[in-house]
């Protein structure tokens, strides 16, 4: 079984993929992984990847093609694959399609204003390392555990969080419409639990 998980990030798509490879016996996949471990073990294309990125640049799509159809030929995936992260556009696809085509595209549908939401909301102390959010704490400027004063991650702050959820839906659209025309796509709704999601995803691999 080949499957891609496509899912916004802060929509739980990385609980899913944990789930899903362990109940199907599939190797999880993802491109982060890959450049890493292509890094550490100097391989020739890690060693390409890290001059790229050295240079503060984008990892082009060939040379993650080329690391993503190596990690593919290894063993541990002669069972198939749980892709997360790849492809990112219809280049990608297309050549996934010329080693590895998928059988099923799981689309984890969540509703972006939620996401958004819940992410602009935490709030971090840096004196006591304590984490909250403001739908339970209220939006309060010091911290309930220590008093020391909170503050919005980088990571977190809205605009970052908008430009990257904007970006998820400019990348994944032409995707989604690819694998419809190939008649791949299962559309999950991802505003439920996290067992709940996992068990629709389950019904609809069946
Ligand atoms: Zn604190």
């Amino acid at each position: 079984m080949k499957i891609i998980l496509l899912g916004a990030p802060g929509s739980g798509k990385g609980t899913q993929a944990v789930k899903i490879a362990e109940k199907y016996g599939l190797t999880h996949i993802s491109t982060g992984d890959i450049f890493r471990e292509n890094i550490k073990n100097q391989t020739e294309l890690g060693k390409k990847v890290k001059a790229i990125m050295d240079e503060g640049r984008l990892c082009p799509d060939d040379v993650t093609c080329e690391l993503v159809k190596d990690r593919l030929s290894k063993n541990d995936c002669k069972n198939g694959y749980l892709l997360d992260g790849f492809p990112r556009n219809l280049f990608q696809a297309g050549e996934l399609d010329k080693f590895a085509a998928p059988d099923k595209v799981i689309n984890l549908i969540v509703d972006l204003g939620k996401i958004e939401r819940r992410i602009t909301g935490r709030r971090s102390c840096p004196k006591c390392n304590g984490s909250f959010h403001i739908d339970f704490i209220g939006d309060v400027k010091t911290c309930p555990t220590c008093g020391g004063e909170l503050v919005i991650r980088k990571d977190d702050n809205p605009e970052t969080v908008k430009e990257r959820l904007s970006v998820y839906e400019k990348q994944t659209a032409p995707l989604v419409d690819y694998y419809t025309a190939q008649g791949k796509v299962i559309d999950i709704d991802g505003d439920q639990s996290i067992d709940d999601v996992f068990s629709s995803i389950v019904k609809a691999l069946k």
